[in-house]
């Protein structure tokens, strides 16, 4: 099962792909993941995605394209995958063809996951992530039973830096700009199934499921 999850920030693709990695097992592959990971490395790679990621900028095509090709070619990625954050670009979405078409694989469902702007400003703005396992929270929807501190793990929970209110306006920017036209995109290949991400999570994943059970047939 090879899975993208389309939405913009803070519409719950992050939370969504934990639990579909628990149900069915197969990987996440986050972009911003692997991303800030180089940054907090401090890799050639994190030094030149830093400066597009503080100003809420796309990183460029080919540095994100050239992280995703060598991901999927690891070996745990066989029985299938979710990606999450990537494809962000029309660019990004056909060089993923390609890199597909020349491992004869193909992506089964692209799952979008839809909500207001107000509402994605209000959730990321909320957003706490835990610095050790990455557990997302939002101190209004889905808060820590304790303070700062992590239920899974402990870990001490932290505001992203890319989450700040005028940073978050110009991702909000970036992906109407350049995210949403991969609807399209997607639509007219007659795999994009669109879900209302207003609802609470177990609901949104309860319909994610079922369209994973179709898929299986
Ligand atoms: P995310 O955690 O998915 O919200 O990504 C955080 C930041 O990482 C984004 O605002 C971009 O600067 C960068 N990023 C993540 N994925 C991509 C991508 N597919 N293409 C370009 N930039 C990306």
């Amino acid at each position: 099962m090879n899975i993208i999850l389309l939405g913009a920030p803070g519409a719950g693709k992050g939370t969504q792909a934990k639990l579909i990695v628990e149900k069915y097992g197969i990987p996440q592959i986050s972009t911003g993941d692997m991303l800030r990971e180089a940054v907090e490395k401090g890799t050639e790679l994190g030094k030149k995605a830093k400066v597009y990621m503080e100003r809420g900028e796309l990183v460029p095509d080919d540095i994100v394209i050239g992280i995703v090709k060598e991901r999927l070619s690891e070996d745990d990625c066989k029985r299938g995958y979710i990606l999450d954050g990537f494809p962000r670009t029309i660019k990004q979405a056909e060089a993923l063809d390609e890199i597909l078409l020349s491992m004869s694989s193909k992506i089964d469902a692209v799952i979008n996951i839809s909500v207001s702007e107000e509402e994605i400003i209000r959730r990321i703005v909320f957003r706490r992530v835990c610095r050790r396992c990455g557990a997302v929270y939002n101190l209004i929807y889905n808060p820590p039973k304790q303070g700062d501190i992590c239920d899974r793990c402990g870990g001490e929970l932290y505001q992203r830096d890319d989450d700040k209110e005028e940073v978050v306006r110009e991702r909000l920017k970036a992906y109407k700009e350049q995210t949403q036209p991969l609807k399209d995109y997607y639509s007219k290949k007659g795999i994009l199934y669109n879900i209302d991400g207003a609802k609470k999570i177990d609901e949104i994943f309860e319909d994610i499921q079922k369209i994973l059970e179709n898929l299986k047939d």
